[in-house]
């Protein structure tokens, strides 16, 4: 028996039209963005490589930073729809959102969600102020993919842990107030167990950054080394020791949005205003480019209204990121030979092989997929 409510859905066709205020806020943060990229300049990939403290004060002014976040910690309340649409525009755009992007997309929602009332009090008000800028410490030189064998380990010490270890890959280490560390609290029992979360000032002495320069001449991830940092056991988000399942659910967070298929938006409409839309082979890129922009968009609006099934974040995260590096190719195929030449075109191509591999890489959202939305067994079964 189909319960009345699923009946009563069924009889509605698929809406796919945006509302009047949909319209009007996607106008508004056109503009926004507009003005932004006129004042600050255009950034590739400007999650991640447009940092600007001033235009993420300006965000938080016009309430675009905690969008969705409940009202009480202080959050707009507004639906998740409206988040992407903002969101979309910035980044389409390449206006400079790097320097609160963290902390809306993912830091605040996981304090929400795990954080003490202290952690909330303490913490929310400067990420929707625009003001701190956040880190996350996973990744380390041995642990990656396989984030469950990580090493960094805090141990307690009163009431502080005491932090040793190396981060990797760190992005915006180098200017973020706040790291927040994926870390071992034991080393007894499996390796998922025994992890922890721990939010670290970045001005905490015993911290070392160095920055890494990628090939396309962007410095925002670094080495992360940490010696004898002191931190209150205070700092601990959720459980002691049994932080990797909150540990997944953030990254959650970090693989199903629209900055994982329009990163490189900037670059595909600057290859396209060069691109010869006469020839057939081009013709025929062009087609099959706008029709995964348009599939990865379904993609990733299921993914933010959370109506997928399980870990569907990562098929998101999978063929979007795949997608952005096709528009790479097809960059560098558009502009033939002048594609050596080092102006923001060039970055953006070289910036490519990136948009795999940060955030997981195809090959682990590929397991997930497997493992977790078919359900597939975890190891080949022996014939
Ligand atoms: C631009 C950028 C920004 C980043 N920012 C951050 C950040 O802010 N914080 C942070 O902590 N990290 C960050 N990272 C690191 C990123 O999360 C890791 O690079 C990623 O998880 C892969 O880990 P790895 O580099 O150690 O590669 P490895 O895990 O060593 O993988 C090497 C290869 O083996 C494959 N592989 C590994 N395990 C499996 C498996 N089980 N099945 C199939 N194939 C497998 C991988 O797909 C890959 O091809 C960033 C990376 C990039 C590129």
């Amino acid at each position: 028996m189909v319960p009345e409510r699923y009946r009563r859905l069924r009889s509605l066709p698929m809406d796919f039209a945006w509302t009047d205020e949909q319209n009007e806020l996607r106008g508004r943060a056109r503009k926004v963005a507009e003005d932004a990229v006129a004042r600050y300049g255009r950034f590739n990939d400007s999650w991640i490589n447009g940092f600007s403290k001033e235009f993420s004060l300006e965000l938080a002014a016009l309430g675009w930073i905690g969008m969705t976040w409940p009202v009480e910690h202080g959050g707009g309340g507004r639906p998740p729809i409206e988040r992407l649409i903002v969101a979309e525009e910035m980044i389409a755009a390449g206006a400079p959102v790097s320097a609160s992007w963290f902390g809306d997309r993912q830091m605040g929602p996981t304090l929400i969600a795990f954080g003490t009332p202290d952690q909330l009090e303490a913490f929310l008000p400067g990420i929707l102020a625009g003001t701190s800028t956040w880190c996350i410490g996973m990744s380390e030189p041995e642990a990656g993919s396989d984030l469950a064998s990580l090493r960094t380990s805090a141990a307690r010490d009163g009431d502080d842990f005491v932090i040793n270890g190396q981060k990797i890959w760190t992005s915006f280490a180098a200017v973020a107030d706040y790291c927040y560390l994926i870390c071992r609290t034991s080393s007894e029992g499996p390796p998922h167990a025994g992890i922890s979360e721990v939010i670290v000032p970045m001005d905490t002495p015993g911290i070392e950054v160095r920055q890494i320069q990628d090939l396309s001449t962007n410095r925002h991830f670094c080495e992360v080394f940490f010696t004898d940092v002191r931190v209150p056991t205070t700092n601990l988000v959720g459980v002691e020791g049994g932080a990797f399942k909150q540990t997944m659910r953030q990254l959650e967070h970090e693989r199903g949005g629209i900055d994982r298929l329009l990163s490189n938006y900037a670059l595909f409409r600057a290859a396209m205003a060069r691109a010869d839309l006469t020839d057939p082979l081009v013709r025929q890129d062009v087609a099959r480019l706008e029709t995964a922009y348009r599939l990865g968009r379904l993609l990733v609006t299921r993914s933010v209204l959370g109506q997928g099934p399980p870990a569907f974040s990562a098929a998101t995260k999978c063929f979007c990121t795949e997608h952005e590096f096709r528009v790479a190719q097809f960059a560098a195929a558009v502009l033939g030979p002048d594609a050596t030449l080092w102006d923001p075109l060039a970055q953006g191509m070289v910036y490519a092989p990136a948009y795999t591999i940060m955030g997981g890489t195809s090959n682990v959202m590929r397991n997930i997929i497997g493992e977790r939305t078919l359900g597939l067994p975890r190891e080949p079964v022996a014939r």
